[in-house]
């Protein structure tokens, strides 16, 4: 299995080599949406070798690219299409507006010097830029990853280069796994986990309480005073706990992926696209129930648990919490909401509701394991 990654490195640029990039940024965009109105006016092609064919002397000619950075126009406005095409969407210019530019690696773009210093291919000349990463980024300038593209991209009067690396992780057959584990995401608690050793674990959150009640406390001192500067101060509060909620998903994720891999576990998560996550919910249960961070959490999960070679399965998330782990009965009145108590109207089966979704999450994805071992 391939994995790909995308991290970015900030360039130290010299006053010259801004004026050349900026150069190359701003043709490169001119020729995208040149080459967008070509593909646009001969029926949308989202045929890259078609769309190369008609305009790839124009574009060399007419903007100064590079052999490969032309191809690399045609790439880029082809898979604007086919992304159009491919959500019904058709008679619709691409139109692209912030300047940039998509170099490929070896053609336009490699490292020098033990991978302190980029070269760079400009319409002028080709330059060598010193560079910025950060720590947690490092791991992907080591030998195990391979570079891909890499975009140009201008950020508040800095440019950053957005590079793609990919690596091929070997897949343990499905049969190797030890573990199965079952994780539910942002009911009562953070995360909940239930494994075929039956294990349980909740995830609790313990400070996020005192912090929601403290920038609750402050937000509404704020919105009382109504001023503009409230306002700003608001924001900010709202973007620090966004930041705490991040962190807290990563601290979480690293634990539960830990475990999985001391147990050698595949993992099962709830499929959450199309599911609205709006309705239904308790005001107090609120702030659990903010889709973001429901999705982070299962991104980060995935993520981590994929750079580690370890199974990662989505099941249909449908009677999770109203099907009776024991004798499968499913009724919406299996549960108790009031009481926070599950009792299966079939065969008594008692629980406390917070582990029902868990279980059935950790047996349909025991179900789907001895489908694929059938397969
Ligand atoms: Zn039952």
């Amino acid at each position: 299995m391939k994995i790909v990654r995308t991290f970015k490195i900030k360039l130290n640029l010299s006053n010259d080599q801004i004026s050349m990039i900026d150069n190359t940024t701003q043709s490169f965009l001119e020729a995208l949406n040149y080459a967008s109105k070509v593909s646009f006016d001969n029926g949308e092609i989202s045929n890259k070798p078609a769309l190369q064919k008609i305009v790839y002397n124009d574009l060399r000619a007419k903007f100064n690219l590079k052999s490969q950075m032309a191809v690399n126009v045609c790439t880029a406005v082809c898979g604007s299409y086919a992304t159009q095409h491919s959500n019904k969407v058709y008679g619709v210019l691409a139109k692209y507006k912030a300047p940039k530019a998509i170099y490929s690696y070896g053609r336009d773009y490699s490292f020098l010097d033990d991978k302190k210093v980029i070269s760079l291919n400009t319409i002028d000349k080709r330059i060598k830029v010193p560079f910025k990463v950060n720590n947690y980024f490092k791991k992907y300038l080591t030998k195990d990853w391979v570079f891909g593209s890499l975009e140009l991209v201008k950020l508040k009067n800095n440019y950053y280069a957005h590079i793609t690396v990919n690596k091929e992780i070997e897949e343990q057959p499905i049969t190797e796994f030890k573990n199965i584990i079952g994780i539910d995401v942002g009911q009562n608690f953070i995360a909940t986990i239930y494994d075929s050793k039956e294990k349980v674990k909740f995830y609790k959150g313990r400070h996020l309480k005192d912090m929601r009640a403290k920038y609750k406390h402050l937000r509404k001192q704020l919105q009382e005073k109504g001023t503009h500067n409230a306002h700003n101060k608001i924001k900010a509060i709202n973007q620090r706990e966004q930041r705490t909620m991040t962190y807290i998903n990563h601290c979480i994720s690293k634990s539960i992926v830990d475990y999985a891999k001391e147990t050698n576990a595949i993992i099962v998560l709830e499929d959450l696209k199309g599911i609205n996550l709006s309705c239904k919910v308790k005001r107090e249960n609120r702030y659990y129930r903010v889709s973001w961070a429901f999705d982070e959490l299962q991104r980060f999960i995935e993520y981590k648990a994929m750079n580690s070679g370890l199974k990662v399965m989505c099941i249909n998330p449908k009677y999770t919490s109203q099907t009776c782990p024991k004798c499968g009965h499913v009724a919406k009145n299996n549960r108790d909401k009031k009481l926070h108590i599950f009792k299966c109207r079939a065969c008594g089966y008692t629980l406390n509701d917070d582990l029902i979704a868990t279980k059935n999450i950790q047996h349909k994805g025991y179900d789907e394991r001895i489908r694929l071992e059938a397969v």
